[in-house]
């Protein structure tokens, strides 16, 4: 039997993705499967509906759902939607488990086989489908334009009859995928850069970039490549060294993430007050918690002057390009999932493995049960038991 692709609009508020894009359909026709597509799933990422050429569309997402195999989504999706999905049904996607326990515990409990790109391991194989390194360049590279829109100055030195207007000084912290890109963006743009991790094997990456590394003697690396949280010695000696360097500041990027924790704090109020008044903290890691003390996630916040901007979707502001990645990545990772145009899934493949979220009424994590869930749980069972 064919097996027939779903492409759900989605639903969650700031979203302007897509998870197919028309550059993408031959390959799939090629794989032998069906695509099907609800109208209008790439209209907030430009890609109208006459763009998508050889694909059969929905009008409903419950007739999506319905005939539907695997669903490729971008956001997980919510309660009302995951009713509509039937057991067995696949749903590959972003799912963030420990922002939203209760979707991937609903799934579980409609026993729909869900595979997180985030959960995807950082293995040479798996870089094609690796969401959150081509989400991450994508929000690198808008961090800087955002805050170059904000600042009240150029970027770049800007000598004119009038005088020379010196270039502004950006600092980048955390240099993983989004602060390289974000050096990038901002050394292109002209800036004076210097950017700190807490990874040594940064600082190469960081100097070839044009860019002046700021640091400390402790090398904070650990398994796969990721940062380890700090002792509280070395926090210390990471908040006095950072202060001043902040406070030379015009622009700050943060992007510093400990994988599966909140973000660690590492601009407090006292170094933002020690900021010029219209300097810009665009703060990438404000949906676990934010690097700035002050970061109110989802909002632009001006604190003496300095304003704080906690985006929590920034890749969605860059839709197409961002979906032209993604829509990637996803491919490359149903290719593991057909074969000969017929489903088949290598459950002994580290990639599969490792990012199956639910499976066969399985949860492969461990969350912490919210007490919402609880007790919308409990309805259902007393409305006859769990659909
Ligand atoms: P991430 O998003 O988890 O973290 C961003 C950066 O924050 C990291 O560079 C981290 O060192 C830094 N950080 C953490 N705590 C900090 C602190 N207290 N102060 C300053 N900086 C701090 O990381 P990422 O961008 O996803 O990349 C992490 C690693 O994974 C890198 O080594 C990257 O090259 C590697 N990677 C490998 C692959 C692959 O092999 N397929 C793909 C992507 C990334």
């Amino acid at each position: 039997m064919t097996v027939t692709i779903g492409i759900p609009k989605g639903s969650t508020p700031g979203e302007s993705r897509v998870a197919l894009v028309p550059s993408i359909i031959g390959k799939y026709a090629a794989l032998g499967v069906e695509l099907l597509v609800e109208q209008n799933a790439g209209a907030a990422a430009a890609f109208p509906d006459e763009l998508y050429e050889g694909v059969t569309f929905c009008d409903s997402l419950a007739g999506l759902s319905q005939k539907a195999q695997i669903m490729l989504s971008v956001q997980p999706p919510n309660l009302e939607e995951i009713t509509l999905l039937h057991p067995g049904q696949i749903v590959v996607g972003y799912m963030y488990p420990r922002r939203n326990p209760e979707y991937a515990l609903s799934m579980r409990d409609h026993r729909i086989t869900t595979f997180a790109m985030e959960l995807l391991p950082r293995i040479t194989r798996a870089q094609s489908m690796d969401a959150l390194t081509s989400q991450a360049a994508v929000a690198g590279y808008k961090a800087v334009l955002l805050a170059a829109n904000m600042i009240g100055r150029f970027l770049p030195m800007l000598t004119t009859p009038a005088g020379t207007i010196r270039p502004a000084k950006v600092l980048i912290i955390g240099a993983g995928v989004a602060g390289l890109q974000a050096i990038a963006t901002a050394k292109r743009l002209g800036a004076i850069v210097e950017a700190y991790d807490v990874r040594k094997a940064t600082r190469e990456q960081v100097q070839s970039l044009g860019a002046r590394f700021i640091g400390l003697e402790v090398d904070a690396e650990s398994s796969g490549g990721y940062a380890r949280e700090l002792s509280d010695e070395e926090r210390q000696q990471e908040q006095a060294m950072l202060a001043d360097h902040i406070s030379q500041a015009e622009i700050v990027v943060t992007t510093a993430a400990i994988p599966g924790r909140d973000a660690p704090k590492l601009i407090f109020r006292e170094a933002v007050e020690r900021m010029k008044p219209g300097a810009v903290i665009v703060d990438l890691a404000a949906s676990t918690g934010g690097n700035c003390e002050l970061t109110v996630p989802g909002e632009t916040i001006v604190h003496r002057g300095v304003q704080i901007c906690g985006p929590m979707n920034i890749p969605s502001m860059l839709p197409v390009d961002a979906s032209e990645l993604y829509a990637r990545n996803l491919y490359n990772f149903v290719v593991l999932l057909v074969k000969d145009g017929e489903l088949v899934i290598d459950w002994e493949d580290p990639i599969i493995r490792d990012s199956v979220l639910t499976h066969n009424g399985e949860l492969h994590m461990e969350l912490s049960i919210p007490s919402t869930y609880e007790a919308a749980l409990k309805q259902t069972l007393e409305q006859g038991g769990v659909k």
